[in-house]
């Protein structure tokens, strides 16, 4: 089979056999931009070289012979040919671009004898041995897995004896001395010469690509960003063409547009005299790409009209390297580039204003969960900042947290539940664990479109990047700026949209959707079928989830309303009254409040339907804990505390132990409370449907869903059903007005999933508690499965991912299926909706739309994002 292609033979099509980078190397080689000639090994062959048990097929390095020889005839040069010698570099490619996850090794073909002939042919001796020692800097550190330190430590040793400060000021014969001491380090360290044959370095940089596939940082960006592992990588050879000839030789990366903000700009970064790695991997901090309209500028105008050809050809953003050599520009890459959440949206639109792509195309280009980004809360623009630094805002959002130096300690911090800023002088790629668990990334080095900044931007965390005014002393575990020093744990905010480093944590406010955004969701509406309702419990929510675009409310839980601090004193006194009497007493205070509630709900949802549930948990949640009552007792007792706040407190015990349960979760509550103690539900009644009365008064547009609870047996709602009639009958009648409204039940224990035929002659509308159902279904607790066993049982793929997040469909989506077909078979019209988390997440979004439910609610916040699964769903 053929393993190998040169660049000519692929297309953009064969990503998945060719890798991103060699699909589009080929795709771009046959649209005559200029791009240095190569030739791709397939991803299959590193798979291959996988199942034979890591070892390169004789079949696979007879292919790479032939292919190289082609590029030899080619370029006129020869691997291993002292007067010509052709070098190469061989570069990883995997089908879902990984940027720096992966291995690349640059100048390869260099030996002891070949930079001779590399010094003479370009009249440059300090660029040879310059290019000599990073190659075998780069081979040692991929293929021989020696720590870049022990190079970096070599040169620091000569810079200081010489008395400079800069690479730059290194000459020829500085690099030789160093090339020398390189090898005889190499040598230390392995054991054996620095391979020295051209044919030996390839293959063994082959190899080592394809290993890079299983580094831990490859596999923990894998995990992130939900790529197989599977896949393998491909491996790019390529002439190498040389940024680091002179002042007329450069190398940068731009993206076609603004990836932080999506705003239509070219936007990159590069160096003159340098090679690429020099730019991406954040160790200088680049020039804008602006200088090299001054510096170069026929350069410049040739690159802005092939970026321009690039982004027109994929039909999006695309993030290019290239490299400039003696005054000749040339393309290494281009691939649809990383962006922010804002930055997807504002480029889908503006791609569609353009006439460049459909609104369908812009719909779909969005993933629903990137936009989770958009929704989270900025720093209040009101308030008085106390600004220490400005660094490059790589990407934005506001994150608060405390300083910490080192990857390994960001994660240990997080894990106990801490929120740190990652603060370094630079990030590599080896940090991208820390990345993951810092809240923002701040470094002192390096540019826009180094990988920090890309898989920051990538994973929408906060990142400002080249913030030179920082002065870091790892060792010292201190950052100072200018008078300021701070150290490991003192708390500072990055602002990533504006790049200020702000001192101490910042109050922050609700985001606001752009006006690229609404209109994708507006698109969005206009596609989906399914409805999108908002949970909320309060009118401020009520009104937050309105500008998100919810079109009503799924579930009001009333509990919440007994929570609020000035209510629990009667709460509880309700619940523990020792009569009849006692009791009227503290319902009859609540009921107004209740009341009230209600109004504000309605009043917010205008015109919109308003599904309220009757009181849920357990009643034991509103009293004080059992552990601490009686640690209290026992001081009271020790002070001798008067006898009457004593027995008070031991009544409240008392009471506390009676109330006691030994699994909540299965307890007395939902309608089992309703069916005990029907004062309190009628109470609640009684004040939801005075509110409907009061509003409609009012001139507002009500018709309330009332939601019955936790029901696993049709005669529940059977019983309270006629309860809610009764209450609705007296109002209508006491106070004169005609109202509707509707009583349904949640589908949230399986009995009733099962029984959903007999409940639905009972109900109006079904909504599916998915927590809970997913909790009776498993037969887990929530908060233990979560605590203790679920993140195992995902990380061994017992489970795919946390049912509580994405829905079980085998399991508990049979049950939401089968109760919508048992339930509309017996009602028709039967209205069906879902109501627990999953209401918000798209591939659960996606199977409710399939089963036919009507709506699903979720967190305003996550109203936006249901609305775009929601339209995916159709599409
Ligand atoms: P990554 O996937 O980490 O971006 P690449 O394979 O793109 O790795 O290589 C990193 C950098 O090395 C590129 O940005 C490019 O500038 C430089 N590079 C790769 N191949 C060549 C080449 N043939 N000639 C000159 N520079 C190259
Ligand atoms: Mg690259
Ligand atoms: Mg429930």
């Amino acid at each position: 089979t053929k393993k190998v292609y040169l660049f000519p033979e692929g297309t953009k099509e064969k990503k998945f056999l060719l890798g991103g980078k060699g699909a589009n190397l080929a795709e771009m080689t046959n649209a005559g931009l200029p791009v240095p000639p190569g030739f791709t090994i397939t991803t299959s062959a590193c798979l291959d070289y996988y199942k034979d048990g890591e070892i390169l097929s004789g079949e696979l390095m007879k292919q790479v012979h032939t292919s190289l020889q082609q590029l030899e005839e080619q370029t006129g040069k020869q691997f291993g040919n002292i007067a010509n010698p052709l070098l190469v570099s061989v570069r990883s490619g995997s089908v879902f671009s990984m940027p720096g996850m992966m291995d690349t090794i640059l100048n390869l073909g260099l030996n002891d004898k070949t930079v001779v002939g590399l010094a003479e042919l370009t009249s440059n001796p300090r660029f040879a041995y310059d290019s000599y020692r990073r190659f075998i800097q780069m081979f040692s550190n991929v293929v021989l897995g020696i720590d870049h330190y022990f190079f970096e430590e070599i040169i620091d040793e000569l810079k200081e004896k010489n008395g400079v400060s800069e690479d730059t000021a290194l000459s020829a014969e500085d690099w030789q001395s160093v090339i020398k001491k390189y090898l005889v380090l190499v040598e230390q360290k392995t054991k054996f010469p620095f391979p020295q044959d051209p044919k030996v370095q390839l293959s063994q940089a082959i190899e080592a690509v394809f290993r890079s596939w299983n580094n831990a940082r490859a596999k923990i960006y894998r995990k992130i960003n939900k790529i197989p592992d599977d896949l393998g990588t491909a491996v790019n050879i390529q002439l190498m063409v040389f940024g680091n000839l002179g002042n007329d030789s450069g190398t940068g990366v731009a993206f076609t547009r603004n990836p932080s903000t999506g705003q239509n700009e070219l936007y990159g970064e590069f160096l003159i005299n340098a090679q690429g790695e020099d730019v991406v991997a954040g160790v200088r901090t680049p020039n804008p790409i602006s200088d090299l309209e001054s510096q170069m500028p026929a350069i410049h105008s040739q690159f802005v009209d092939l970026s321009n050809l690039l982004e027109e050809h994929y039909g999006d953003m695309q993030d290019i390297e290239f490299t400039v050599e003696r005054g000749n520009l040339y393309i290494l890459q281009t691939r649809s580039g990383k962006r922010t959440a804002q930055a997807a949206v504002k480029i889908a639109v503006d791609l569609v204003e353009e006439g460049k792509i459909t609104k369908e195309e812009a719909l779909l280009r969005i993933d629903p969960d990137q936009m989770d980004q958009m929704l989270h809360p900025r720093i209040d623009p009101n308030v008085e900042l106390q600004v220490i630094a400005k660094g490059l805002p790589a990407s934005p959002g506001a994150a608060s947290g405390q300083i910490t130096f080192d990857a390994d300690e960001a994660e240990r911090l997080a894990e106990k539940g801490q929120k740190v800023i990652l603060v370094r002088p630079e990030t590599t790629p080896e940090d991208i664990h820390g990345i993951l668990a810092a809240q923002g990334i701040l470094t002192s080095r390096g540019g826009m479109t180094s990988h920090a900044a890309v898989v920051a931007r990538g994973m929408g965390k906060a990142c400002i990047c080249g913030c030179e005014q920082l002065k870091i002393d790892l060792r010292a575990g201190i950052v100072q700026v200018g008078a300021t020093t701070l150290k490991q744990g003192d708390h500072i905010t990055i602002d990533g949209s504006s790049g200020h480093v702000i001192l101490g944590t910042v109050p922050l406010i609700d985001p606001h959707l752009s006006a690229e955004f609404e209109q994708l969701l507006l698109w969005a509406d206009d596609v989906r079928k399914i409805q999108v309702r908002a949970n909320a419990d309060n009118p401020k929510d009520a009104k937050k989830a309105r500008v998100f675009g919810a079109e009503g409310i799924g579930l009001c839980r009333t509990e919440h309303m007994f929570m609020e601090p000035s209510r629990v004193p009667i709460v509880q006194q309700m619940i523990l009254a020792e009569n009849d009497e006692e009791q009227k007493t503290a319902l009859a205070q609540l009921l107004p409040m209740q009341k009230e509630d209600f109004k504000g709900i309605f009043a917010s949802m205008d015109g919109l339907p308003v599904n309220i549930r009757l009181l849920d948990p357990p009643l034991h949640e509103f009293l004080p804990n059992m552990e601490e009552l009686i640690v209290e007792l026992t001081k009271m007792k020790m002070q001798q505390t008067d006898s009457t706040s004593y027995l008070v407190k031991e009544a409240l015990l008392k009471k506390v132990r009676a109330l006691h349960e030994f699994n909540p979760m299965l307890g007395h509550r939902g309608c089992r409370l309703g069916m005990t103690n029907p004062e309190i539900y009628e109470m609640q009644v009684e004040a939801l449907f005075q509110a409907v009365v009061e509003s409609k008064l009012a001139g507002i547009d009500v018709t309330p869903e009332v939601m019955i609870p936790l029901v696993g047996h049709v005669q529940e709602l059977k019983a309270l059903r006629r309860m809610v009639i009764a209450v609705a009958d007296r109002i209508q009648e006491e106070t004169g007005t005609h109202f509707e409204y509707t009583i349904g039940t949640m589908i949230e224990v399986p009995r009733a999933a099962l029984t959903a035929e007999e409940i639905a002659e009972q109900a109006d509308f079904f909504s599916f508690g998915t927590n809970d159902l997913t909790q009776t279904t498993f037969g887990f607790s929530r908060d233990d499965a979560e605590g203790k066993f679920l993140h195992t049982y995902v990380e061994q793929k017992v489970l795919p991912d946390n049912p509580f997040i994405v829905l079980d469909q085998e399991g508990v989506g049979s049950l939401v299926k089968m109760a919508v077909r048992a339930g509309r078979e017996k009602k028709p019209g039967l209205k069906t909706g879902v109501c627990g988390e999953h209401g918000g997440e798209k591939s659960s979004i996606q199977f409710f739309h399939d089963v036919g439910i009507d709506y699903v609610s979720c967190s305003p916040f996550r109203v936006p994002i249901a609305r775009l699964a929601a339209a995916h769903a159709e599409l």
